[in-house]
């Protein structure tokens, strides 16, 4: 087994999948993606709601969301030679009371005034353009740029190019330890004590990417949360848009499949405390979920639920990721703490990844994101 490489890259999650291909494609062949699982996206990346929008993001995010969505997701597919499913046909986030239509407002304000088109609609422009949902709605932000993608089929395809293109990847290999040579990050050290030595070393392993920066001294400000998913049965074409809700109590869409897929909370998850392996899901946020949904698109009360699954999330603590070189310990890249929005952003992460370690300026400046821009209030 091929232990050295120019790019070793910790996490085969799609941020990680999509560096892998992103660095291939301008030739850095030379790279390991080492995954912990024995599957590639074992993480949120295979368990996400695909949601790929731009709307209700922090202004810090929005550059790079925008650049994939005008740059990248539309030829995606034909990139990379998979059907990612992607579909393009907006996203409204609804209301029902004038606090949801404040919160809603203000989200889409702040978009505005880096660029993005979004803007608030009353009940009624609701309502034609999606006239399954509830007449209850007031109003909603609207931005019809926004989509959604399938994340299972985005993660293996990136994967499966990054293959083609020469990457290596080793599953079954859970990085304990990151070790430095002469003050640079040098060593990957998993868990049977093999060692994996690179040039650079991209840390993209979600939650647990905490554990392993803090064996070189970072620590990043992240907490675990759980989430959790369903599937419904087939159902006839009803609409194409994403949904969201002003309370975040669901947020969806139906695939090209018909089902429904759907991501839900509960209002507990906070205080969910169970070990990172466990990813069974509880009866309180299905149920919960449906309710919301049912709420909003009563066409889909009799529809079944076939599936639910839960992954975890690596919350950040201002609730935006850390993607960054780190100045401490030269050779080490990082990008974690994607709080529950990192597949939509994948595709400009995976590629700005790739010109970091080639020393680049990013495609958009993602400064405010670095590792050290933590600091206490007290
Ligand atoms: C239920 C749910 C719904 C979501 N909905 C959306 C959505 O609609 N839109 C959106 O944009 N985002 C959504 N997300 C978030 C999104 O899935 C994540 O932000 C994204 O997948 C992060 O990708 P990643 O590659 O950084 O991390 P991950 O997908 O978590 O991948 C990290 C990988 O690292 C591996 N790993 C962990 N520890 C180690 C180790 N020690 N050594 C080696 N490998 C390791 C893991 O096994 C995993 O495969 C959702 C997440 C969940 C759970």
């Amino acid at each position: 087994m091929k232990t050295t490489a120019e790019v070793i890259i910790i996490g085969g999650g799609v941020n990680g999948c999509a560096a892998a291909y992103y660095l291939a494609k301008r030739g850095i062949k030379d790279v390991i993606v080492l995954e912990a699982s024995d599957s590639i996206g074992h993480g949120g990346s295979s368990r996400n709601g695909g949601g790929v929008r731009q709307s209700g993001r922090d202004i810090r995010e929005l550059p790079y969301a925008m650049y994939a969505i005008q740059h990248q997701w539309p030829t995606l597919s034909e990139e990379l030679g998979v059907d990612v499913e992607y579909c393009q046909k907006g996203n409204l986030r609804l209301g029902k009371t004038e606090e949801h239509l404040k919160k809603l407002n203000k989200l889409a304000t702040n978009a505005q005034s880096v660029g993005l088109d979004v803007r608030m609609i009353d009940g009624k422009e609701v309502k034609e353009i999606n006239p399954y949902l509830s007449d209850e709605i007031i109003g909603a932000s609207w931005c019809p740029t926004d989509g959604h993608a399938n994340p299972l089929m985005t993660t293996l395809a990136y994967y499966k190019r990054a293959v083609e293109l020469g990457v290596s990847f080793v599953k079954g290999a859970p990085v304990k330890e990151i070790k430095k040579i002469k003050g640079k990050a040098r060593q990957v050290v998993v868990e049977d004590g093999t060692v994996f030595e690179g040039e650079t070393i991209i840390l993209v392993a979600g939650y647990e990417s905490r554990e392993i920066a803090r064996t070189v001294g970072i620590d990043i400000p992240m907490t675990k949360y759980f989430e959790e998913a369903l599937v419904t049965e087939m159902q006839p074409h009803m609409f194409d848009q994403m949904l969201g809700t002003a309370d975040a109590d669901f947020y969806g869409h139906q695939s090209t499949h018909g089902s429904f897929v759907f991501g839900s909370e509960c209002g507990l998850e906070e205080a969910i405390d169970k070990p990172i392996e466990d990813l069974s899901t509880s009866s309180l946020t299905m149920s919960a979920g449906c309710r919301a949904i049912m709420g909003y698109i009563p066409a889909l009360k009799d529809a079944k639920v076939v599936r639910s699954w839960g992954g975890w999330l690596d919350l950040c603590i201002d609730g935006v990721p850390v993607i960054s070189p780190v100045d401490e310990v030269p050779g080490l890249i990082l990008a974690c703490g994607f709080t529950g929005h990192g597949f939509g952003t994948a595709p400009a992460v995976g590629l700005m990844l790739s010109q970091m370690v080639e020393g680049e300026d990013t495609v958009v400046d993602i400064s405010a994101l670095r590792y050290d821009r933590f600091k206490s209030d007290r």
